[in-house]
């Protein structure tokens, strides 16, 4: 089992490690920061090294309770120690995109009562997409927009924490956002809680606070279909 470092500390850019298994071009750690993709989040790039070694990270995924890293070139055997770090800057953007799909998901949620369905954030952008059975016009789009970048701009603070399953079962707020669907062998939930917006049963890195996220315009908005709505949007 690799430990998960990104889930207690979202702001970890650099970490040491021991070599559990290597096999070719990858490498599973006893402990990293590097987030493995999911629930909408890319994967986490980067480099692995230990003095003149030096690979980049340029895929990472979970594998039981593993995590592997995927390198761009073999590193020696011999290898037991190595020093990660992440690409920061990207990772970064995807903190900020990540909550801003958040307080968006909470915003949309307690103006209009629909429900995210899916979403998808980037470096430089990110989609939403959700079940909105009203009309989809420019105004209710641009509703969307102010709601959200005030919500920001209140600068909420954004918890993790864990709750014990019958706990977060009984919380209307999370039931929304499909706790009921994380397997019963899991006894403890993970929650990102942004004060008073939002909370949900989420996996991924987050921002401290939303004034960390800026402000969001929305770029394009769809019509997928009588239910299905689709929003983009970029970060300022
Ligand atoms: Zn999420």
């Amino acid at each position: 089992m690799s430990d998960e470092l990104f889930l207690r500390d979202a702001y970890l850019e650099e970490f040491d490690a021991r070599v559990v298994n290597l096999a070719g071009r990858e490498v599973i750690l006893n402990r990293t920061a590097f987030y493995p993709g999911g629930g909408g989040q890319p994967a986490d790039k980067g480099t692995l090294g230990v003095g003149p070694v030096q690979a980049n990270v340029v895929d990472v995924r979970r594998e039981g309770g593993d995590i592997v890293h995927v390198l761009d070139n073999a590193i020696p055997d011999k290898v037991q120690k190595l020093n990660g770090e992440l690409d920061w800057e990207r990772r970064y953007a995807h903190m900020r995109y990540h909550t801003a799909l958040h307080t968006l998901s909470g915003v949309i949620w307690n103006a209009f009562g629909t429900k995210v369905t899916g979403g998808q954030m980037r470096e430089d952008r990110a989609r939403m997409d959700f079940s909105f059975p009203k009309e989809w016009t420019a105004d209710v789009v641009a509703e969307i927009e102010r709601l959200t970048n005030d919500a920001l701009a209140e600068e909420r603070p954004v918890r993790v924490y864990e709750l014990p399953r019958e706990e977060a079962l009984k919380n209307p707020d999370l039931i929304r956002t499909q706790v009921n669907l994380v397997p019963e062998r899991v006894k403890t939930v993970r929650i990102v809680e942004i004060e008073g917006i939002d909370a949900q049963a989420d996996g991924g890195t987050h921002v401290a606070n939303t004034s960390e996220v800026g402000e969001l315009e929305i770029t394009g908005h769809k019509s997928k279909g009588s239910q299905n709505k689709r929003v983009e949007f970029v970060l300022r």
